[in-house]
């Protein structure tokens, strides 16, 4: 018995003194949790310290006195574990039902802990008597009385709420979490029974077994609470999160064995022989952190990793494992060849734009200086109007078309590329060009465009690329150079040579002379005469302009006209002459025999962008005093494409200003019959194409009469131009043209001259 109870001081002393530094520990730590078990911890401590010292007086009235405040302190060692239990609970939802029932068990604990300590008084729960050993006083111990168990209802009760808390705990925490409560309650319910064994068993010991159990509870719930929980649940809790990762993470122990993958990790490491063999590599570098690119198939896809690789030291710079982060910049990889391919491709035809196709043709011809190649460029005639007539759905259509035309010389070597709306280049080995097969496959595309009547035309540009070292620019626009100086239009394969150049060059001196000349009034105003059909007198004339040379030759509007208009410089031409032209009708309001005389100028289309015509032509009416009706504003019919709305609105505006409009060349565009409805005009100028000697002569004659009989319905007067025999104006005046205009009757003539000719002819 003696030596019972030395092992049991013995042991009860050593776990109060692993308590009493786990309640110091507790106490410099600043955590709740800390706190919760530094105070079960000191119950526990006072209770032991109570019973001891019960135990060990030989006093009677000391032994009571002590054993009524160890009972009364387990009352609160209790309390204090459903406390802590109470507190354990991370999810905070503990209905307010619980909390009564805390503080029903703290009241209960507190009245039971008072008539413990006040037994000494009443003798309810216990009376004390003496236990002898060989005749020796062994010690003090209490003798239950049947109250007692009220006691033992009350510490039951208490640990019957403690353990429907943790159950509580235990279902509604996440699983990281549950594994230490269930253990916390395991431990609980050993102590429990613990008791119960001692008090309905092992009473007659006298020793208190079940109190070194309390001990061991509260530093176990100590230890566990404040080292081992924690970083069970940090642990669990990063393999969570690092699973989720974008980063695939790998980490490995010092022997190579993998001890960490999370979810992208382990489709990248499958632990067999390749995976093994790729990080074994890593393993043998000398380097500790390693950063480069590898790529991965996964789930049958290959994917683009950055990957960094960490050899592992402690705090003391021992290695201690390797760590692999696998960064996926897969959709990265692919929108950045993506957004390169959008960069150097066309997104219509999938072939390279134009600074792509230029920078291959250069490497290309770097590459293999010595090769001979051809630069071919194709282009399709009037293909604004194509878009404007039939969609841009048909255009984009003959686009492909062409594409897939130049696909057909699909000879190694050869590259494409579209340069330009309608223009496409293709680079191709001399040896493999077959001009035979180049216009047997244009004329395919031409047949798409058969089912909508229209007259596609279609031509390739060929240059031989005799310099390697040319700029591919400059090799571009000779390709273009052939195409624009086709004389030929059936012929559609257009190969450039040296005389373009000086067309070229001709066109630049054009430009460069043009400003000088037009303020040198080098520009001189021309007019051909318009006859009434009726009466045979002059009515007026149109404007046509002539270069004056330096020789006193004079140089033909085809030669400068198209090259000013495709400048942008024919804007500043055309007002020069419109201005002329009103000067001078203002100048015939003083002369009778002239003042009747109408002038018609012409406009060019892009003169509509380059100015507002209707305040520019009413301007110069008001300011030369000159009626808007003398002035006829010709326009070319198969020019206006595009937005017809807004030419309309424009002619419209002048035309209920008083001018009046003219379509000219009616006929030899492609959509007349368009333009008829579209534009509100108040004469139509006939084609002279119409009037020419040729087998279709007849036929030619059969429309001029059905264009007639058409405009008189549209309330319009028609003009003939290009009229140079008489049986043309018999013709023409059967038809009911109303005015002629041709070298029948003049030649565009200095307006000197037409003054002189026509003021005499009034007379
Ligand atoms: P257009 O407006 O159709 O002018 C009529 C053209 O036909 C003139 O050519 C005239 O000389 C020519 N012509 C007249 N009668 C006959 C004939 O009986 N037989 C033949 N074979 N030809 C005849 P031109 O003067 O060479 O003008 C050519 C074109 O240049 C004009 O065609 C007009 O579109 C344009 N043009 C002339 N001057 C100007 C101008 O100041 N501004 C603009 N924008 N264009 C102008
Ligand atoms: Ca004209
Ligand atoms: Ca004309």
């Amino acid at each position: 018995m003696l030596f019972f109870k030395d092992v049991y001081f013995v042991t009860s002393i050593i776990l109060l003194f692993l308590l009493v530094c786990g309640t110091v520990d507790c106490l410099f730590k600043k955590s709740r949790f800390s706190k919760l078990s530094a105070s079960l911890q000191e119950t526990v401590i006072i209770s032991v310290v109570f019973f001891l010292a019960a135990m060990l007086t030989k006093h009677k009235l000391a032994s009571e006195i002590l054993y009524g405040f160890f009972l009364g302190s387990l009352d609160f060692t209790m309390y204090v574990a459903l406390y802590f239990v109470y507190h354990l609970d991370g999810t905070k939802k503990i209905s307010p039902l619980y909390k009564k029932r805390i503080y029903f068990c703290l009241g209960l604990a507190t009245i039971d802990s008072l008539i413990n300590c006040t037994n000494l008084f009443h003798h309810l729960y216990f009376s004390i008597k003496p236990v002898y050993l060989n005749d020796v006083l062994f010690c003090w111990a209490p003798s239950y009385t049947p109250f007692m168990h009220i006691h033992l209802f009350v510490m039951y009760l208490i640990a019957f709420y403690t353990l429907i808390l943790l159950y509580r705990i235990i279902c509604s925490v996440s699983k990281i979490y549950r594994h230490s409560f269930i253990s916390l309650s395991v431990f609980y319910i050993l102590v429990l029974l613990l008791n119960g064994c001692y008090v309905s068993v092992f009473r007659n010991l006298y020793l208190d077994f079940s109190l070194i159990f309390y001990e061991l509870m509260a530093f176990i719930a100590y230890i566990f609470i404040i080292y081992i929980m924690p970083v069970r649940i940090k642990n669990n809790l990063f393999s969570i999160a690092g699973q989720d990762l974008s980063d695939g993470i790998l980490c490995f122990d010092n022997q190579m064995r993998c001890i960490y993958k999370n979810t992208l990790g382990e489709k990248i490491y499958k632990d067999d022989e390749q995976s093994n063999t790729w990080v074994n590599q890593y393993f043998e570098k000398p380097e500790d952190f390693i950063r480069t690119t590898e790529v991965f198939e996964i789930d049958g896809e290959m994917h683009f990793f950055k990957l960094e690789f960490c050899r592992i030291k402690d705090k003391a710079q021992k290695f201690s494992g390797y760590y692999f982060k696998l960064n996926d910049r897969t959709n990265e990889v692919k929108n950045l060849e993506q957004a390169q391919y959008r960069a150097t491709h066309d997104e219509l035809t999938g072939v390279y734009n134009r600074s792509s196709f230029f920078k291959e043709v250069e490497r290309i011809l770097k590459s293999e200086p010595d090769d001979p190649r051809y630069l071919i460029g194709t282009d399709i005639k009037h293909f604004k109007l194509l878009n404007d007539l039939f969609g841009t759905q048909f255009a984009d259509n003959i686009l492909k078309q062409q594409v897939a035309m130049l696909y057909k010389a699909n000879y190694p070597g050869c590259i494409y590329g579209r340069i330009s709306a309608d223009r496409f280049a293709m680079l191709i080995p001399k040896k493999y060009f077959n001009p035979k097969y180049a216009i047997e496959n244009t004329s395919k595309i031409k047949d798409i465009a058969k089912g909508v009547n229209f007259n596609l035309r279609f031509f390739v540009g060929v240059y031989e690329i005799s310099d390697s070292h040319e700029s591919v620019n400059s090799m571009w626009n000779k390709v273009c150079l052939a195409i624009k100086h086709n004389d030929n239009e059936n012929n559609v394969l257009c190969f450039y040579d040296t005389s373009l150049m000086n067309k070229l060059i001709e066109e630049k001196n054009v430009i460069s002379a043009f400003e000088y000349a037009l303020k040198q009034n080098q520009f001189c105003m021309f007019v051909q005469p318009q006859i009434d059909s009726s009466t045979q007198k002059c009515i007026g004339g149109e404007i046509l302009t002539r270069w004056r040379d330096v020789d006193g030759g004079y140089r033909q509007p085809s030669s400068f006209i198209p090259i000013l208009e495709e400048a942008g410089l024919i804007f500043k031409l055309d007002y020069y002459m419109w201005e002329l032209a009103v000067k001078k009708l203002h100048e015939w309001k003083s002369i009778p025999s002239l003042q009747n005389l109408n002038l018609s100028v012409n406009i060019s289309v892009k003169d509509f962008y380059y100015g507002d015509l209707y305040k520019i032509f009413t301007e110069l009416v008001e300011r030369y005093e000159v009626s808007p009706a003398k002035l006829h504003l010709e326009i070319t019919e198969s020019m206006i494409i595009g937005d017809k709305h807004f030419y309309r609105s424009i002619l419209d505006q002048l035309k209920s200003y008083g001018f009046i409009i003219e379509m000219d060349d009616f006929g030899s565009g492609y959509s007349s019959l368009n333009a008829l409805k579209e534009m509100n005009m108040d004469v139509l100028k006939i084609d002279m194409g119409f009037l020419k000697k040729s087998e279709n002569e007849v036929r030619g004659r059969i429309i001029i009469d059905a264009i007639v009989k058409m405009a008189k319905d549209l309330g319009m007067r028609i003009i003939s131009e290009g009229v140079e025999t008489s049986m043309q104006i018999d013709f023409l005046k059967k038809c009911g043209v109303d005015v002629f205009q041709g070298f029948y009757y003049s030649k565009p003539l200095p307006i000197a001259d037409f003054e002189k000719k026509f003021a005499e002819d009034k007379k």
